[in-house]
């Protein structure tokens, strides 16, 4: 078969070796002559994977024991509800920063369950950027502020956060989550739908400062409260087994290479290699997002004309570049280049950039 550049924006390229250790144990799970897929989500086989992807998610993020760590379903849009569900209570408002159509969306979700304020947009650049001064005025009886810190559709990322006080911040970390070192003390709660950078559709990852804990209405639906799913380590009903099996071993897989500042590191250069193709193209390639507010993990661009665009994402399919489309609301071009998409594969892309651009100057 001929070689494939995965750069779907998600569900997204997993590791090789990820894949072919679950091929290899695929049957017969730990001497269990059975798949994982099998086993009770009770049971002692079972419950190593689950603390080992908690653990190894906790030491590669820096996490501190004054955090819960969740594996949840319901995708990062079910996160949209709950945070606001659990934090936002009577008498406080919710703080979004708008940046996207994600951003959009879960501000939207929160207006339907209480009080909710835009104190930042950038939609009026047609989301090409990240607000500049994110030293906000929140309103004193905040519960949170809420930001997207990557742009998965837009191709902006946050490249540093707000300094909130005391108001919790809270982030939608889905298509950025452990590409990059951050502080995790800034934050309050992080969640991140798993299919961009930590596996496969299926398991969403929360992360939450323990105090938040205490002020959740008991009110609440029961699988819809943190405090659930905190009390029966994420575990109250049946979790998405292999999904999270699936997250341990790419959290493996990132220890051994390293961890997250060599994981860093290399989507650095990816991301570099890029934008040096798109900038270095004399206006052939035309970015989506400003200079200052590029995304490192999705590299949004377009041609001169739709039908250039057009035979270019045509070409590309042929030449085994995969998932370059941009998404259905903007169009364009998009190749996400997270965690498991390899630095040879944006060399590859890139060299394909410089050749279509030949041919068609
Ligand atoms: C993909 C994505 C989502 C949606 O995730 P689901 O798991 O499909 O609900 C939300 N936010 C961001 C930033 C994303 O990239």
């Amino acid at each position: 078969m001929k070689a494939i550049h995965n750069f779907n924006a998600g569900p997204s390229a997993l590791p090789k070796e990820v894949l072919r250790e679950a091929q290899a144990q695929l049957l017969n799970f730990n001497h269990t002559g059975m798949s994982i897929m099998e086993l009770s989500h009770r049971s002692k086989v079972y419950e190593e994977v689950h603390e080992q992807a908690k653990s190894l998610l906790k030491e590669l993020m820096g996490i501190s024991d004054k955090y819960e760590v969740l594996f949840l379903q319901g995708g990062a849009s079910l996160q949209f509800s709950m945070v606001p569900l659990n934090l936002l209570t009577e008498g406080s408002v919710a703080s979004y920063v708008l940046t996207g159509a994600w951003s959009e969306k879960a501000y939207e979700e929160a207006s339907k369950i209480g009080e909710t304020s835009i104190i930042a947009s950038t939609k009026d650049s047609n989301y090409t950027t990240i607000p500049t001064d994110t030293t906000f005025n929140l309103p004193i009886n905040s519960s949170y502020l809420h930001i997207t810190s990557n742009n998965t559709i837009y191709g902006t990322q946050f490249h540093s956060y707000p300094e909130t006080g005391q108001v919790p911040l809270i982030a939608d970390m889905s298509s950025d989550i452990l590409s990059k070192k951050i502080n995790i003390d800034s934050f309050s709660l992080i969640y991140a739908g798993a299919q961009k950078n930590l596996g496969p559709a299926g398991v969403t990852v929360v992360i939450l400062r323990k105090d938040l804990l205490p002020n959740i209405p008991a009110s609440i639906p029961t699988t819809l409260n943190y405090n659930t799913h905190v009390k029966n380590n994420s575990l109250y009903n049946t979790p998405p087994t292999f999904a999270i099996y699936l997250l341990s071993l790419v959290l493996k897989w990132v220890k051994e290479h390293g961890g997250v500042e060599v994981i860093e590191e290399r989507n650095n250069k990816k991301a570099s290699l890029l934008y040096r193709s798109i900038d270095e193209s004399d206006g052939f390639y035309i970015p989506h997002a400003t200079k200052e507010s590029r995304s490192n993990m999705n590299i949004t661009f377009t041609l001169p004309t739709e039908k250039l665009t057009k035979e270019f994402l045509a070409k590309a399919v042929e030449n085994g570049f995969i998932g370059l489309n941009g998404h259905r609301s903007i169009g364009g071009c998009r190749a996400s280049i997270y965690n498991a998409v390899s630095y040879e594969s944006c060399e590859a892309f890139s060299h394909f950039m410089s050749r279509f651009k030949k041919s068609n100057f």
